[in-house]
């Protein structure tokens, strides 16, 4: 296992999904008969780990390596599906962790892909956008083998936009100039290139959907109204700037708290997030950050966490919140709209505290929702309107979260493991279906 610092908190992120795996099976086992060993071995394990490294000639004319990864966790379904994420911190086993999250989310999500993820290890905020540009061309193709419309479609995640993906197209389409419908290649793209209306804010409007379903049901104690309910909101890219906004705008919310990677700040008469965003990329905001928004000042982690508030929502990265803050948290929701926030022991603590927990691979399935729909429309060679987009997205949503909350009652569990066992017993399923070959 990787011990690279911030990805080990209580427990490293690949233990964590492999924990939720073995707890999804047992279930299973227990209440349907045994799975075959092998067949768990096998979900357990990615199809293809493709690891790379490349050289690319920097802006100042020296040649700097990278290291990139791809891995292909449940090639059952093709094409397999999966972001690419550009951090220091990308790990092989934090990438196949999050392509076997992919497949869960594929699952949970009822759409027709496995699971997939990619990575370059690097720090994008230290690279010029033409020094971007080439890392992009050249890690398309060292993975050009294994991806295609058909076989595997990227997508954006932390660290990578529209832009990238704008890349990644024209690179296999160059590469592969006979190609048909070579623009579904990848999905996040630009709309000029193919991309798709409503695709940047996917991921949150798909988290407030499944929010808004369940305050409709009234399975958030404490909560029946989402207007006035004060939210927090965790990292403040792409998923975060547009949680906060569409809260704020589309059902009256208050966000209460806003933070980013330099800090957190906290009004409790609420802020506007446009606004925010304004003040983080004015170019006289040297840190570019959040901090000093109307003057406040910035609150550590474990203090901006636990303020007050309704709706507590991470959308930065994994393992933020562990049982140490899970034990002061004040929401009454957790929605988990970045992939792995929450460690085991804080899942534990929520429960305990009967806070209700929207898990990942339920709540930010908005976003390979979208990249379906853009998937779609690429091989029909079609657009489609965003209120079609929106209405088709809001349908999915409320459906999984109630697949998700009839598995929780049919079984008398979280609704992390019921995600995890609906996910894993349409995997099943799939297998049983298909066969073994030969
Ligand atoms: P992004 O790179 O646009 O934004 C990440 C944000 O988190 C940045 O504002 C960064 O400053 C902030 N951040 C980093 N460390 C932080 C910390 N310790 N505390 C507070 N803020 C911190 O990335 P994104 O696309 O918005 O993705 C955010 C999360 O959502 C990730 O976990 C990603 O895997 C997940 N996700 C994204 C998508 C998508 O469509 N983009 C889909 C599903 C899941």
């Amino acid at each position: 296992m990787d011990s690279r610092k911030g990805i080990i908190e209580e427990f490293d992120y690949l233990e964590r999904i492999l924990l939720h795996f073995d707890e999804g099976i047992r279930i299973i086992n227990e209440e349907e008969g045994p799975v075959e060993e092998g067949i768990v071995d096998f979900l357990r394990n990615p199809s293809v780990r493709l690891s790379v490294q490349f050289p690319v000639i920097m802006d100042n004319d020296s040649i700097k390596i990278f290291k990139g990864y791809r891995v292909q966790h449940y090639k059952l379904y093709e094409p397999t599906k999966g972001g690419i994420r550009y951090s220091p911190d990308v790990t092989l086993d934090v990438i196949t962790a999050l392509s076997m999250d992919m497949t869960l989310k594929c699952r949970v999500a009822d759409l027709p892909f496995g699971g997939a993820k990619g990575g370059v290890i690097c720090d994008p905020k230290k690279l010029s956008p033409k020094e971007l540009e080439r890392v992009t061309r050249r890690y398309t193709y060292e993975i050009m083998p294994i991806i295609g419309p058909d076989t595997d479609v990227p997508a954006p995640d932390i660290g990578t936009s529209s832009r990238e993906m704008g890349i990644i197209y024209d690179t296999y389409k160059m590469l592969n100039p006979k190609a048909p419908y070579a623009s579904a290649v990848v999905t996040g793209k630009p709309l000029s290139l193919g991309g798709s209306k409503g695709r940047k804010e996917a991921t949150a409007q798909g988290g407030a959907y499944v929010l808004e379903e369940a305050v409709r049901q009234r399975h958030i104690k404490g909560l029946s109204s989402l207007k006035d309910a004060s939210v927090i909101v965790q990292g403040f890219g792409n998923v975060g700037f547009h949680i906060s906004n569409i809260l704020q705008m589309d059902y009256g919310s208050k966000i209460v708290g806003i933070s980013d990677s330099k800090g957190g700040i906290y009004n409790p008469k609420g802020l506007d997030a446009r606004k925010v965003l304004k003040y983080k990329n004015d170019e006289e905001n040297e840190r570019r950050s959040v901090i000093g928004y109307e003057g406040l000042m910035s609150l550590p982690t474990n203090e901006f966490l636990t303020k007050d508030c309704d709706v507590l929502v991470p959308s930065a990265k994994e393992t933020e919140i562990t049982g140490s803050i899970a034990n002061d948290v004040r929401a009454k929701v957790v929605l988990e709209l970045a992939n792995g926030p929450t460690t085991n022991r804080a899942d534990a603590i929520l429960e305990e505290k009967e806070i209700c927990l929207l898990p990942d691979i339920l709540a930010n399935t908005g976003g390979v929702t979208v990249s379906y729909f853009e998937w779609l429309q690429n091989k029909e060679g079609n657009t489609w309107e965003l209120e079609t987009i929106n209405d088709k997205l809001r349908h999915r949503m409320a459906n999984a979260y109630n697949d998700v909350k009839s598995t929780a009652n049919l079984h008398g569990v979280t609704n992390r493991e019921a995600a995890c066992v609906l996910a894993l017993s349409r995997a099943l399923q799939i297998i049983k279906d298909r066969g073994i070959f030969p």
